[in-house]
């Protein structure tokens, strides 16, 4: 079996994959490094995220840069800033004992001259998306005309949003003589007519199809009725307790409906979509890595290039309308041999498009019955009882014992147990069954605007005491106020529409512990604006609720 010593790696990077705790290589790793190492030479791999790719490119470039020239040498073309940040991050742990080679990230929505400036201190490898690079470029902030190695990573991920053109343009800037690796999880013609134009006799390598074929992913599905999607994801949570996961959804109101509806129910859920800034897509991928969320509702397009591990579950909330979408759903768990579990929530008449995809990923997708409530409620009280039972005994508490006995000394232990149990189960929406949830979802949804503030679990907020920090600060009924998700270092928050301009107006100037409270209405909600010329700075202390 291969090891990585054994593909040519030197003692510096051995010394950095001990410390990750990579025992062997992976497929592509094997089939990738020695390849890179020894010959000068371009390379086709057919690989998916979640193979191990960016060691398998990342290690042999860290190992070929010339580390006492200062020029770009190495380019990596990424599609999305949050790959992009990945990639950088990871090629930056691999170079741990390698001090003297400088990884850059350039990407948009970031200051410009900032990253031009790191860029000018020496950046021997410059990671790139697309769009800031060709900006960069024509500003002469960056110059790849040395380079000696470019990678186009996810090159079919990049052509799908649009950056045929700008990849054109930039390839048009890079020596001939260089070496191009590509990487692709799927070979649609325009990457083929990239590899035709830009590459010179390239080697292929094909990956097996790791993500969706593996047996690390377990696929499944559960047929639904329209109305019932909501209450079968609420099922699969119950009976999952531990899950991590991302629920996919095909458009931004229903991303944004299922996180609502799980938040009010009690559930660490955000959503990821379009109508939120960079800087709020980012908070909630931070709170997400971090597993401050336990449940990321996201579209497609918001998804790419999430590269989160552990990830538990893939739960398709609506079937992607193409197979190569799926695979690339699935393909964020079950990695880094981990086992993963992709669920399906189908509609009677999309079970076709089910034996579609076994067909074409040469897969077994079966198909699960949903668990009835009883089912459910068993196994969240089982869990109860389990967590109860695990407890360790707070030695601190003793001294108080005596007076808690006494206190209870009249009920007998059944009824105690039966009080402790609804009081567990008081904060649980035990009404599965409510089918009217989304009309009423629908009508809020237009009489209300959603909110961002820059206050979290941080200050030691909850959904529960941001609320009604918020009903009590602005003097608004608390009925007003609803679906408070709160996050480490922000939140958010949707008003009555009729308190819109009051919310804005109240948290003009206001410091809370020394830092400035900032409130934006989400992109989405952004029809409104509401110029005050009060300026007076007011300070609130920050407020603890119990
Ligand atoms: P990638 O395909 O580059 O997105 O990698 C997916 C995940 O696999 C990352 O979290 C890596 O840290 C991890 N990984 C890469 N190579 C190995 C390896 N040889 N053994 C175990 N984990 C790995």
């Amino acid at each position: 079996m291969a090891t990585f010593k054994s593909l040519g790696l030197n003692s510096k990077l051995l010394h950095s994959i001990e410390k990750l705790g990579f025992e062997t290589p992976t497929e592509v790793q094997v089939k990738v490094i020695p390849l890179l190492l020894d010959s000068t030479t371009d390379l086709i791999a057919l690989a998916q995220t979640g193979t191990g790719k960016t060691a398998a490119f990342g290690f042999p470039l860290l190992q070929l840069i010339n580390t006492k020239s200062k020029n770009t040498q190495g380019l990596i073309l990424s599609p999305t800033r949050e790959l992009c940040l990945q990639i950088t991050n990871d090629l930056s742990v691999y170079a741990q004992n390698q001090k003297s080679i400088n990884i850059v990230a350039i990407y948009g929505g970031a200051n410009i001259f900032e990253q031009a400036k790191r860029i000018k201190r020496g950046s021997q490898i410059v990671v790139a998306t697309p769009g800031r690079l060709k900006d960069m470029i024509r500003r002469r902030f960056v110059n790849i005309s040395k380079i000696k190695y470019c990678v186009l990573d996810e090159a079919d991920e990049m052509l799908n949003m649009g950056f045929y053109e700008d990849i054109k343009d930039i390839l048009k800037s890079t020596p001939k003589e260089k070496n191009s690796w590509l990487f692709s999880a799927t070979m649609p013609s325009e990457v083929s007519f990239i590899a035709r134009k830009f590459m010179s006799k390239p080697r292929e390598v094909y990956i097996g199809k790791i993500n969706t074929s593996s047996k690390n992913i377990i696929h499944q599905y559960y047929v639904v009725s329209r109305n019932e999607r909501y209450l079968a994801l609420r099922s699969v949570i119950s009976l999952n307790k531990d899950i991590f996961g991302c629920v996919f959804c095909r458009t931004k109101i229903d991303t944004q409906k299922v996180s609502e509806k799980l938040i009010n129910d009690g559930y660490k859920a955000a959503a990821i979509h379009g109508d939120l800034s960079q800087n709020q897509r980012d908070a909630v991928m931070q709170s997400f890595r971090k597993k401050k969320i336990q449940l990321l509702i996201a579209t497609d397009v918001a998804a790419r290039g999430i590269d989160v591990d552990d990830i538990t579950h893939i739960i398709n909330y609506r079937l992607p309308d193409e197979i190569e979408t799926y695979t690339h759903r699935s393909g964020r768990t079950g990695r880094a041999r981990k086992q993963g579990v992709s669920i399906i929530f189908a509609t009677k008449s999309e079970e076709k498009k089910i034996r579609l995809i076994e067909k074409k990923l040469n897969i077994n997708v079966p198909r699960q019955e949903m668990p009835s409530y009883e089912v459910i409620l068993n196994s969240k009280i089982g869990s109860w009882i389990n967590e109860i039972l695990k407890t360790p005994i707070n030695s601190n508490l003793k001294s108080y014992l005596p007076g808690v006995i006494k206190s209870f000394i009249n009920i007998d232990k059944e009824l105690l147990i039966e009080l402790m149990l609804s009081k567990e189960f008081e904060k649980y929406d035990l009404n599965l069954h409510d089918k009217n949830s989304d009309d009423q979802a629908n009508n809020k949804k237009n009489n209300y605007d959603r909110f961002f503030i820059n206050i979290g679990a941080r200050d030691q907020y909850d959904w529960q005491t941001l609320k009604d920090f918020l009903s009590s600060y602005l003097k608004i009924d608390k009925n007003d106020i609803f679906q408070v998700e709160v996050m480490k270092n922000f939140s958010f928050f949707s008003i009555k529409k009729i308190h819109t301009a009051l919310v804005l107006k109240s948290f003009e100037n206001v410091v809370m512990d020394n830092r400035k409270v900032s409130v934006e209405l989400t992109k989405k909600s952004k029809t409104f604006s509401f110029n005050s010329s009060q300026k007076k700075k007011k300070s609130i202390k920050k407020r603890r609720f119990k």
